[in-house]
């Protein structure tokens, strides 16, 4: 029991130094996604500039390898969080609302609308906002990775039972298969050869869990996916890990 103990002590230190770096790291990374961004958006209002399609290029493989290091800062900082929850009245929509800011820039640039119905008259909740931001991070970069460039994204929150509320995400992307479907909350289950890790969805699933909600999903190939979040509004300390 003694061995066990040390090795959850260590898991948590080397947790909250991971969380440390990422945190540190993801603020410049956020400007550089940013001024990356804006040097294409000049470049392409300059049809003359020299090279510019290289230029564009270079750009684009810039913006694609911050999003690979901000993923990775954001897993770490999942790592970190997973071990204990920390529950605090939280509003939802402004969860959201913050967590689809990391988003906007990229949604932007890609043509994607993200369109929220967001139901004002939410009840405040007990829940834990870091974990609940890394669960709507790993659902919307994945709608992102599944959508066209014109495609959309549709987030909402609503009241179902007096117990519990629901959050939606609805994209028109590529959808997925039936096998796929059933293994989607299996740890390292991926159909992103050399991209994905196949960790988001299980972690997802896990956190949900622990914070004694549920998830379901929905998808048709062709058609897009349907991400259904229930979660209850009162805490439920001893929730299934
Ligand atoms: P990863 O994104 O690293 O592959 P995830 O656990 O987040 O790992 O997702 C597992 C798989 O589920 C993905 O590889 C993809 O096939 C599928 N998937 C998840 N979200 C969507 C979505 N919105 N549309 C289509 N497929 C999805």
């Amino acid at each position: 029991a003694f061995r066990q103990v040390e090795h959850a002590q260590k898991l948590s230190s080397i947790g909250r130094l991971a969380a440390g770096v990422a945190h540190e790291i993801n603020n410049p990374l956020a400007a550089i996604n940013e001024k990356a961004g804006l040097m294409k958006d000049l470049l392409g209002l300059r049809p003359d500039f020299p090279d510019r399609d290289k230029f564009i290029t270079l750009a684009d493989a810039i913006l694609k390898s911050i999003r690979r290091c901000r993923d990775i800062t954001h897993r770490m900082l999942g790592f970190a969080r997973r071990m204990d929850v920390s529950y605090e009245e939280l509003d939802i929509n402004e969860v959201l609302t913050d967590t689809l800011s990391f988003l906007d820039q990229e949604a932007k640039h890609r043509g994607v609308t993200i369109v929220r119905e967001l139901d004002e008259s939410l009840p405040r909740i007990m829940s834990d906002r870091g974990q609940l931001q890394q669960v709507f991070l790993n659902i919307l970069n994945n709608a992102l990775a599944a959508v066209p460039d014109d495609g959309n994204i549709e987030v909402k929150t609503g009241e179902t039972t007096p117990d519990s509320l629901v959050i939606s995400f609805q994209d028109n992307g590529c959808g997925m298969s039936q096998d796929t479907l059933e293994h989607v909350f299996e740890p390292f289950f991926t159909t992103k050869k050399g991209t994905g890790t196949g960790l988001g969805l299980s972690i997802t699933y896990g956190i949900i869990k622990k914070l004694g909600g549920d998830i379901a999903v929905t998808s048709k190939q062709g058609e897009g996916t349907l991400f259904t979040i229930y979660l209850p509004k009162k805490a439920r300390k001893e929730a299934a890990s």
